[in-house]
């Protein structure tokens, strides 16, 4: 079958990989001169399926009323006059009720999962390297609330069965001993053993080469206009440098596929939520991050790539703007400062900023629209690098006529 997938970030490049594996003719579509360079561009790095979950949780509304309008706050809310925002903010505090989080964090870790078992079979076959790690995640804790709060969050571990472990303060400098030069204190943590890191521009790239072998055709440089849908099928997609037809199209264009989507008829609650990002030279090996660590008290974690750190964090539900704003790429780079003080002399430090494609419950959308032979790949939010492998699998399944793997139920369009 001859499939178009829309968008070449960490979401359609991975689905390209599965798609031509199953034995499709596949061509990616990009606005961009290569993979990756928007939001799978400079992410946190983490392969976590541990932490998957959705934002809308119970007491979310309440801290986000408190931080509103603070200069620098895990979420913040920077409210406009775009309809489609407040139906999403709508819509996100509808699923902060209890019942509504255990039904979409179930969902969530069902996609994640599955999505690292695809990963780590993918790099079996391939040997693709890309900065990986395979040492877990350590969640620090420096308050006696954020201890009480891992100890909440490790019950639903356990209910999970996801291998885990809560630790004190000396525990902390075992696993990460560069901790113990952190200038801020550290009550203790929660380890992750058996989530992943890697660079997820570094691996779209690597995987672009292996599709290009394959024979898979990539189109860089070419803005989708839009979509012209005939009789209840997709007929053609426009683009600036002509027009583009297949038997299939997998749309995987992040947080822009709404703005493509609603003219036919298609209405995703998906809305653009920022986020900051540093990436800094390690120039001291010892003193830099062994692995990973999500800083709970800031929400920034911090990732060893190589001879590099990634440092990501903040959350601006802002619109579609993508500047890099420097007080917020400050805010998050003094938080390596201060707990791998010595990592980094902080010579070259890259900021980034990009728009996390959100849900408002937190699963992606996949599969089938009422448009026959449009399909979709979308949503994956916070947590895109971590199911993209996953999805990618999933609808290369749809796609070949076989069932998925996993149970879809929550994870399509429409769905409640
Ligand atoms: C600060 C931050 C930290 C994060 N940390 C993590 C993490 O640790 N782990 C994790 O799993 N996830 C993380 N994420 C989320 C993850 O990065 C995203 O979920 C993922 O990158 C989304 O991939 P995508 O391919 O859907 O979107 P994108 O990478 O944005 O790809 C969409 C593509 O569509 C193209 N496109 C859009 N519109 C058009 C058009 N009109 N014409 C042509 N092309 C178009 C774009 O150029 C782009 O290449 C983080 C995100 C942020 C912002």
């Amino acid at each position: 079958m001859k499939v178009l997938v829309l968008g070449a970030g960490v979401v359609g490049t991975t689905c390209a990989w599965y798609l031509a594996k199953a034995g499709h003719e596949v061509t990616v579509v990009d606005r961009q001169p290569g993979p990756a360079l928007e939001t799978s561009f400079a992410n946190a790095g983490g392969v976590c399926p541990s932490f998957a979950g959705p934002w809308a949780a119970p007491g979310m509304p309440l801290k986000v009323a408190r931080w509103l309008f603070a200069a620098h706050a895990p979420l913040m809310l920077r409210p406009r006059m775009d309809p489609h925002q407040w139906r999403w903010l709508v819509a996100f505090v509808g699923n902060c009720t209890a019942e509504r989080f255990a039904c979409n964090k179930t969902r969530m870790q069902r996609i994640a999962h599955y999505s690292k078992a695809c990963l780590v079979a993918l790099r079996a076959e391939t040997g693709i390297a890309y900065d990986e790690g395979t040492g877990g995640v350590l969640q620090v804790f420096r308050t006696q609330d954020e201890i009480d709060g891992g100890a909440r969050a490790a019950s639903i571990l356990q209910s999970f069965g996801i291998a885990h472990r809560i630790v004190d303060a000396d525990e902390v400098r075992q696993i990460e001993p560069a901790l113990a030069s952190s200038t801020v204190s550290i009550a203790g943590g929660l380890h992750l053993p058996s989530d992943e890191t890697g660079d997820c521009h570094l691996f779209t790239s690597r995987l672009t080469e292996l599709l290009r072998q394959r024979g898979v055709s990539f189109q860089f440089d070419a803005r989708i206009e839009r979509l012209v849908v005939d009789g209840g099928r997709l007929d053609h997609v426009v683009t600036d440098r002509g027009l583009l037809r297949a038997d299939i199209t997998v749309v995987a264009l992040g947080s822009e596929a709404p703005l493509l989507l609603r003219p036919v008829g298609l209405h995703l609650p998906i809305y653009p939520v920022k986020g900051y990002a540093v990436t800094l030279p390690i120039d001291d090996d010892d003193m830099a991050p062994r692995s990973s660590v999500m800083d709970e008290h800031s929400k920034v974690m911090i990732t060893r790539l190589g001879n590099r750190i990634r440092a990501a964090g903040v959350a601006e539900v802002a619109g579609y703007d993508r500047t890099a704003t420097p007080q917020q790429c400050k805010a998050v780079e003094t938080v390596v400062r201060d707990l791998f003080p010595a990592a980094s002399a902080g010579g070259d430090v890259q900021n980034w900023a990009g728009l996390r494609p959100m849900t408002p419950d937190g699963p992606p959308y996949l599969g089938r629209t009422p448009i026959d032979n449009l399909i979709l790949n979308l949503g994956q939010g916070s947590n895109g690098w971590t199911q993209a492998c996953g999805c990618g699998q999933i609808i290369a399944d749809i796609v070949s006529g076989k069932p998925p793997e996993i149970d879809m139920e929550g994870l399509t369009y429409p769905r409640r």
